[in-house]
């Protein structure tokens, strides 16, 4: 199977290739240039399988160039006990809805589902085109990349990780993870502005031919750990075969019938990754889009029209979602207007020049035909999380919550009783302020700090507290650097020549 590029389809590469260079050197993302097919049969069959098994029926039918015992060895290393617990992916029926939890990772956020295995394909990946240099891979994160990343990364051979998160747009848990990282090929460092401004930024990085020849010079090429990496997106598709294998396991539905996915979404990699389960064949009924106050594609789902530039951004207590240029926006819609890539590019400059663009009605049509969306602020999130475990016991983060809201209000809007799940993805102790202020009232956090929240959190829902969260407290901060957008070459400069 070959990638091409969202922006000039002319442009072929292997998985492998596509993996160590991230994005496209024209400034587009690599596609599958076809979706493989699973029969009925085949997905019924995932259900006796444990995950990395399940991983690996999806992961082989997109890197061919990949033999089945490097899979294997990369999804048993990935998902291991030691690094996921004993669930990795588990499915909790939770009232009417279903919650697929993708926080058992190292990092509890669910990027560590494509994080903790991106590693492996990338060496692997690297020895494939017969890579003679290092790695230099580049990150912007709205919080959970950055920690999922360096994790994953920590001390992989022929790699080294920088990782610009924006400086007062990460909730503390998050700040402090990445802050405290050790290993010797681990850089971070905090950007003035948001989540865009950063992500802006490496994106200029990587179409800065200077710094791409400087870092050459010194025996690196340039890769990403963003979700513009194929090597994230591709085993994400992965656990929404899972979630239908544990509802079929689980006598929740019989094989065939549609399941609706609810997804907490910022820079469309998560819910992007179910669409393409529906290309394959997993019978998906609506693809819900679920967003916070920067609701930017709860407008383009509606509307057609993407306007970042007409709109403010608004901090909010999921900050992982405060995006509003959404990256992998870009790949459905090359799927959306028919693999043009002369109309995305055109779509792409206008993005890029007039912060929007608007696209025709035949794309917007098919956008409609999978997609669904909705949106809630941060005091409708917080009523989801007190109101789940009010009635439920079961404790939300705060991007979950805005799901979970978003699922229950198109239930009623629409009547729609196709099973539901909701993608959950992080635990509730990164945001673990917010959380308890939801679930017992502002006062219930005052004057505490967030260690502290998190103590009282435990208390109050009965959920034990990751380890690694609870031993930040103890952890000298390693990182210390801080920039301006127009700062993060120089950054990436020093840190090449540590
Ligand atoms: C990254 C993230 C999201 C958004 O996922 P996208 O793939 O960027 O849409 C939602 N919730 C949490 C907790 C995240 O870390």
């Amino acid at each position: 199977m070959l990638y091409q590029s969202t922006q000039d389809k002319g442009r072929q590469v292997s998985a492998a290739q596509a993996i160590v260079s991230g994005m496209s050197p024209e400034g587009g993302l690599f596609v599958p240039e076809s979706f493989p097919h699973l029969s009925l049969e085949e997905i019924g069959a995932l259900a006796a399988l444990d995950y990395p098994k399940r991983a690996v029926r999806i992961l082989a039918k997109y890197l061919d160039d990949f033999s089945l015992e490097e899979l294997e060895a990369c999804a048993q290393a990935a998902y291991a006990p030691a690094r996921f617990g004993v669930e990795t992916a588990p499915l909790r029926r939770v009232g009417d809805l279903h919650v697929l939890e993708l926080w058992h990772g190292p990092t509890h956020a669910f990027k560590d589902m494509a994080l903790q295995i991106l590693p492996h394909l990338m060496v692997r990946s690297m020895r494939k085109v017969g890579l003679g240099k290092q790695v230099f891979i580049l990150t912007a994160t709205s919080g959970d990349t950055g920690k999922a990343a360096l994790e994953g990364f920590c001390g992989v051979p022929g790699t080294q990780v920088g990782v610009f998160f924006p400086k007062g747009g990460v909730s503390p848990s998050q700040r402090l993870q990445m802050l405290t990282q050790e290993g010797d090929n681990m850089h971070v460092a905090a950007v003035e502005g948001n989540f865009d401004d950063a992500q802006t930024g490496v994106k200029r990085l990587f179409a800065d031919e200077g710094l791409r020849a400087e870092m050459d010079e010194r025996g690196y090429a340039l890769s990403s750990a963003n979700s513009i990496n194929w090597g994230r997106l591709a085993p994400q598709i992965a656990y929404y075969f899972s979630a239908y294998a544990d509802l079929l396991a689980g006598g929740e539905i019989a094989l065939g019938q549609p399941v609706n996915f609810c997804v907490p979404t910022g820079n469309f990699g998560n819910i992007l990754a179910g669409y393409y389960a529906k290309r394959m064949g997993l019978p998906v009924g609506r693809l819900i889009c679920a967003s916070n106050r920067n609701n930017v594609l709860f407008d383009f789902i509606e509307s057609g029209a993407y306007d970042a530039a007409g709109r403010a951004f608004h901090k909010t207590a999921s900050p992982s979602m405060d995006i509003l240029v959404s990256s992998n926006l870009e790949r459905l819609l090359f799927e959306l207007c028919g693999r043009d890539d002369q109309t995305v590019r055109a779509w792409m400059r206008a993005l890029k020049t007039r912060g929007s663009y608007a696209v025709d009605a035949d794309t917007h049509a098919r956008l409609k035909d999978s997609f669904s969306a909705g949106w809630v602020d941060d005091d409708g999130a917080a009523k989801a999380i007190h109101d789940c475990f009010a009635k439920n016991g079961y404790t939300l983060d705060t991007h979950t919550a805005v799901a979970w809201a978003v699922a229950e209000d198109y239930r009623k809007n629409t009547g729609d009783q196709t099973p539901t799940v909701v993608v959950s993805t992080a635990s509730p102790y990164k945001f673990s302020r917010a959380v308890l202020e939801a679930l017992k009232g502002e006062q219930a956090a005052q004057d505490l700090d967030e260690f502290a929240c998190a103590d009282e959190l435990e208390r109050v829902c009965g959920l034990p507290m990751p380890k690694s969260l609870k031993a930040l407290r103890e952890k000298p901060i390693l990182h210390k650097r801080e920039c301006r957008p127009e700062g993060m070459r120089r950054v990436v400069e020093d840190w090449a020549k540590d």
